[in-house]
């Protein structure tokens, strides 16, 4: 499984850019990132989109990647999976004629550019070849997570953003994982802060870490707000875990 990180950051800047994760060139993780970081080719590529939660910094691109679609003439179609309440506020306040056109009935509502797929939680479904499970996470707007499994028993958990969480990791409990991705977005002295956002610190992702029946493979460590980014990997470096990945845009990884 090739992890290709788009982008990493809550915060968009010249050095950082928002949450994306691209798997084996295909499946979409995310979508805060796509134009910025993949050429048309790599674009026309992407069929599926999973979304974790309807915050800006993770669906910032959407919009732009369905007018790439029709501007370009590829005729490809995307399926974005998420929750019912993530399908809800695209339809209400995004995919709504106001803030941007509805794709979702372009070209035609018999066979629009963006297709809104709603699943369940805990429930199996499968995706170009991958079976995904989301898992409810801890954050201040309805989001999820999500157990990806290739066709050769490779599994990845991407959590997007998200607080601590007793019960995912019951959920999980005895799931061997290859990779997870998982957020460390404030520092340790911002622990209340991070709390109230359904957030992680350096410090919180150590006890998340000490709840884990098995051991992932491999931490990859994401979404440091860039002003805390420094300060972030060095309480992460602290923690001295020696299969912990911290992430960066563009780096590319075989899970
Ligand atoms: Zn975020
Ligand atoms: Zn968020």
């Amino acid at each position: 499984m090739k992890l290709h990180v788009l982008g990493c950051s809550a915060i968009e800047r010249t050095n950082a850019k928002m949450t994306s994760f691209l798997l084996d060139d295909r499946l979409l993780l995310d979508a805060g990132t796509i134009g910025a970081a993949l050429d048309d080719t790599t674009q026309a590529k992407i069929r599926n989109i999973l979304l974790t939660h309807a915050h800006l910094d993770h669906i910032k691109d959407l919009p732009f990647f369905a007018d790439f679609i029709i501007q370009s003439n590829t005729h490809q179609h995307i399926t974005v999976f998420s929750i019912p309440e993530v399908i809800d506020s695209l339809k209400k306040h995004l995919f709504n004629d106001i803030l941007w056109p509805d794709f979702t009935k372009i070209p035609s509502a018999d066979d629009p550019v963006v297709r809104l797929r709603a699943i369940r939680p805990g429930e199996l479904f499968s995706v170009d070849g991958y079976k995904v499970t989301a898992y409810h996470v801890i954050h201040t707007a309805p989001a999820v997570g999500y157990l990806i499994e290739d066709t050769q028993g490779t599994r990845l958990l991407y959590l997007g953003d998200s607080g601590p969480n007793d019960a995912l990791w019951n959920s999980l409990n005895g799931t061997q994982l290859n990779g997870i991705i998982i957020e460390a977005s404030m520092p340790d002295r911002l622990e209340g802060l991070a709390l109230m956002a359904g957030h992680l610190t350096p410090g919180l992702l150590k006890k998340e870490i000490d709840k884990m029946s098995t051991r992932p493979g491999t931490f990859y460590v994401t979404h440091a707000k860039p002003f805390h980014r420094d300060k972030v990997r060095e309480e992460l470096i602290k923690l001295n875990i020696s299969n912990m990945k911290i992430l960066e845009d563009g780096q590319v990884y075989e899970i």
